[in-house]
């Protein structure tokens, strides 16, 4: 028990190398088992029962350090998803590389804010320096730039504004009314577009969906639903590509999309939160090559270069782009190139507070290398292609697309229903955790592969579980 007076000895004991080792422990401990598959994946455990187990009145003392590692171990972990285990391939959220999650540590004792460089002088250039690294990486040109954001969401959110400021000059000021202009996406984008566009007060119908012609953009359709708008005389704010689906992995043709957006004049913005981080590969898609001719990008280094949560990039080809986002008179002040004379990240980042989130992704990159991190990625992808060509010889599954990531749909041959039943029921069993989602109408399993500890025998594992459960479910 912690009274007032001894709250300063508790602090000055928990500030030691000791106390941090326990901390630690648990992470180092959580590695240790999961890399050996022990235990459940996931839960089988309701929201309520986990609700009950932290119910309790907010605790007026505090207690040791020990007490509290004991209950993080027993309370929290068993029942938290494991990403770190072979067998979870769920969602796009990864297992992520030690040296980052230890950083995390560092980033919290430091607790750099990094919106001013007052406020944090050596993250704030560590920002410049690395968001270098990645145009040059995407093949930007010098005067390009970008930001860190706490993901995809907010990347395509303050692109979608910056190309709103850029199309409707006035907006900043005025608002927007009426009939003020069109976000053009496809019909499988993340939400965090047609989000965006409600944010920004442009009005959900004024999004514009795209058809999907084999899971990308169909280029035709957009063709005409450019030459409609223009024709019509309406704004079209930006064209919004997606370089990795979030369903299937896979990259719209960033080049005819880019030709169509040139035509027009159009913002081109390409969601590539899941599959910028192709551009570490050895064996990129063609895609990846048209990703310069992106006016912005979104990128997730907390994805595809498996970085612990979060760790999001907005980039942009002309960094007056960027600082046009959050208020209109800036791109007349600043003076590009300047990022020394002008290093302030506040006045292009939707945050006022920032974590020093590029911290982790330095020191990963120093650890790794991004040969290294090119390398786990490649792996990820050659594991998905495994697990499409494994899926061929068992008769009970039907692939539906070739992998262009680390992210396959495929089905149990049978009633909608029961793939639909499938998933929860496998997951359940702790033995495996995977996604489903709905493609053409039809329910499909979805899985993710974001740990480079899932090998080939896990993948068998998978389909041999989800055979067996199926089994069970009257198949
Ligand atoms: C994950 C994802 C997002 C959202 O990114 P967050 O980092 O979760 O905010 C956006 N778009 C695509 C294509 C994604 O895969």
């Amino acid at each position: 028990m912690t009274s007032p007076e001894d709250i300063h000895s508790s602090l000055r004991a928990d500030e030691t190398e000791e106390t941090g080792a326990k901390f630690l422990g648990i992470a180092a401990r959580y590695f240790a088992r999961t890399r050996l598959g022990e235990g459940q994946v996931s839960t089988p455990l309701d929201p309520a029962e986990i609700a009950k187990r932290f119910s309790e009145a907010m605790p007026l003392d505090g207690t040791s350090v020990e007490a509290i590692v004991a209950r993080l171990e027993r309370d929290v972990l068993p029942d938290a998803n494991k990403f770190c285990h072979p067998m979870y391939m769920g969602h796009q959220v990864c297992a992520p590389l030690p040296a980052a999650v230890w950083t995390e540590s560092v980033i919290g004792a430091l607790n750099q804010s990094l919106a001013i460089f007052e406020m944090s002088p050596t993250g704030t250039m560590l920002e410049h320096q690395v968001i270098r690294w990645m145009c040059d990486l995407v093949g930007y040109p010098p005067g390009s730039a970008g930001t860190m954001t706490s993901g995809g969401t907010e990347a395509t959110f303050t692109a979608i504004l910056s190309a709103r400021n850029a199309a409707l000059p006035n907006s900043w000021d005025d608002g927007v009314a009426g009939d003020a202009g069109y976000v053009i996406h496809g019909e499988h984008a993340h939400y965090a577009v047609t989000r965006a566009i409600g944010q920004l007060g442009l009005g959900k119908k004024r999004g514009v969906a795209i058809r999907s012609k084999n899971f990308r953009m169909d280029t035709a359709h957009l063709s005409e639903t450019l030459d409609r708008l223009v024709s019509e005389k309406k704004t079209v704010i930006a064209v919004v590509a997606t370089a990795g689906s979030t369903a299937t992995g896979s990259f719209d043709d960033l080049d005819a999309i880019a030709d169509l957006c040139d035509k027009h004049g159009v913002w081109l913005h390409v969601d590539g939160a899941h599959g910028a981080s192709a551009l570490l590969s050895k064996d990129p898609p063609a895609a990846v090559r048209a990703l310069k001719r992106a006016r912005s990008l979104a990128w997730d280094p907390h994805k595809g270069m498996l970085l612990p949560l979060s760790a999001g990039m907005l980039l942009v080809r002309d960094e007056r782009d960027l600082e046009g986002a959050f208020s209109q008179q800036a791109p007349y002040l600043f003076k590009s190139g300047d990022a020394e004379r002008n290093p302030d990240h506040g006045f292009r980042s939707f945050q006022c507070s920032r974590r020093a989130d590029v911290l982790k992704l330095w020191v990963a990159l120093q650890r790794y290398g991004a040969r290294g991190i090119g390398e786990l990625y490649d792996g990820l992808c050659a594991r998905t292609r495994e697990l499409h060509a494994l899926i061929d010889r068992y008769p009970e599954f039907e692939n539906i697309h070739e992998p262009e990531s680390n992210i396959l749909c495929f089905r149990y041959k049978g009633p909608d229903q029961l793939n639909a039943e499938l998933r929860p029921s496998f997951n359940k069993n702790g033995t495996g955790w995977i996604t489903s989602t709905v493609l053409e109408g039809r329910s499909v399993l979805r899985v993710t592969i974001m740990n480079p500890r899932t090998e080939t025998e896990h993948l068998q594992a998978l389909l041999d579980g989800l055979s067996a459960e199926a089994t069970k479910l009257g198949a």
